[in-house]
């Protein structure tokens, strides 16, 4: 990977650190393919704890509080293929483009983040290198695969947002996010205010943007295929039981919008 003459150590990940990408029911029949990009809040060996405390590393800066537990039991439930990268988005930000500030950020909310001022080009490499290009490889070889067997394939992005952010109350319990796709989004936001017991945010808390996102404008928008991001509150999935009932919730409704889009040939 490195071809440099310190070899082995110029590396991000050590022995002792496990893969970013992490796969579930890879097998698995559903056209809704599945990814969490905050999925974790593993930190490299070599990065040591950013310089933040455990406090903060457990935090939603760090990752999308109960979005794994949702995800695992969604890809079962659905028959669906999900993919996840396990590092914290501090280390690097997969649902950014590696261009922008926020893409290794040295503020989150209100937390400096001490381990990622002062990066040479080469750390900020490494960390693309190693955890981001990675990752979406794996998302691209998998949709690549899909496509050539024509395999209908739906991106889901899935997602979880803090109850409060900055000091401001979020009032939504589940929000539908997207930009280009005029067809899926829609329909599940019909599907989630036909519940009739939920705030569904409409493009909130926020909305999907070329700067903003990544996994959506690269792999769902560029490739033409129907996509859209979920955003659960993270309170209401913070526990296995909430887990359990949102996944439930999710995996009945997008049964329910695999039948309209075989109906309207949409897949
Ligand atoms: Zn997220």
């Amino acid at each position: 990977m490195t071809s440099d003459v310190t070899g082995e150590t110029s590396l991000l990940l050590s022995g002792t650190d496990v893969a970013p990408v992490h796969e579930t029911n890879a097998s698995g029949a559903s056209p809704f393919l599945f990814t969490c990009d905050h999925y974790g809040r593993l930190l490299p060996e070599k990065l040591g704890d950013l310089g933040l405390p455990e406090s903060e590393r457990v935090r939603h800066i760090a990752w999308d509080i109960g979005i794994a537990g949702v995800a695992e039991r969604m890809a079962i439930m659905c028959d669906a293929h999900l993919v996840s990268q396990r590092y914290s988005r501090l280390v690097i930000d997969c649902n950014r483009p590696p261009a922008v500030a926020s893409s290794i950020p040295r503020l989150s909310e209100a937390t400096v983040i001490p381990g990622n001022e002062a990066l040479s080009a080469e750390d900020v490499a490494r960390r693309r290198r190693e955890i981001f290009d990675p990752y979406h490889r794996r998302i691209d070889a998998i949709i690549d695969q899909r496509l050539h067997a024509k395999r209908s394939t739906v991106l889901v992005s899935l997602h979880s947002f803090t109850p409060v952010y900055a000091g401001v109350a979020r009032p939504w319990h589940i929000g539908t996010l997207y930009h280009r796709d005029t067809t899926l989004p829609p329909l599940l936001l019909r599907a989630l205010r036909a519940e009739g017991d939920l705030v569904v945010g409409d493009n909130e808390p926020y909305a999907v943007s070329d700067l903003t996102d990544y996994t959506i404008p690269v792999h769902g928008e560029a490739r033409g295929l129907l996509s859209t991001g979920i955003e659960i509150r993270q309170d209401l999935i913070a526990d296995q039981s909430g887990q359990q009932q949102w996944a439930e919730l999710l995996a009945r409704i997008l049964s329910e919008i695999e039948v309209q889009l075989r109906a309207e040939q949409n897949i």
